[in-house]
């Protein structure tokens, strides 16, 4: 379900083989509850488990790339690469297992709508104040960000636009 994109025309990309062939074409790739996110690297200390060690080589790939879905997968951490996403405006990784978000966060400069709800987030990263695109922040789920600083600028900020 493509919430909030602007271009209603565009399909996501649903695998991670379709996006690393079609690479800088790709501005929709929806990777909610994806079995490819699911560990297969013998080499990888994750095997078996959710993991981000394949999508992270790939997302090098995909500077088109304005939509992102990694919803309901499990994932524990998102791989420092999405944070180089130039063209980036809607990410989703709701339900998931996520303590914290990657610290380049500030790098998406195109980003307008996050949502994290349903995670155990710690504390949020303060480069996320950088985030001067951000309109929508979902952050419901989330039970130990009450008191984070960070947290509670952006809350302040975004209601302040929304009035
Ligand atoms: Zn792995």
């Amino acid at each position: 379900m493509l919430r909030t994109f602007t271009s209603a025309a565009v399909t996501p990309v649903r695998t991670i083989a379709a996006a690393v062939r079609e690479a800088n074409a790709v501005k929709a790739l929806d990777l909610s509850s994806s079995p490819e996110l699911v560990c297969s690297n013998l080499m990888c200390e994750n095997v078996g488990e959710a993991c981000v060690c394949r999508l992270s080589r790939v997302l090098d790939r995909l500077s088109a790339l304005q939509w992102l879905s990694l919803a309901a997968n499990n994932l524990q951490c998102l791989p420092e690469s999405v944070c180089s996403l130039p063209s980036l405006q809607y990410l989703d990784v709701r339900q998931n297992a996520l303590i914290a978000l990657p610290e380049g966060m500030h790098g998406l400069r195109h980003l307008e709508y996050l949502d994290v709800s349903d995670n155990d987030l710690q504390s949020l990263p303060s480069s996320m104040l950088g985030l001067q695109q951000l309109r929508h922040f979902a952050a419901s789920g989330n039970a130990k960000l009450r008191n984070d600083h960070v947290f509670q600028v952006l809350q302040q900020r975004l209601s302040a636009v929304a009035r």
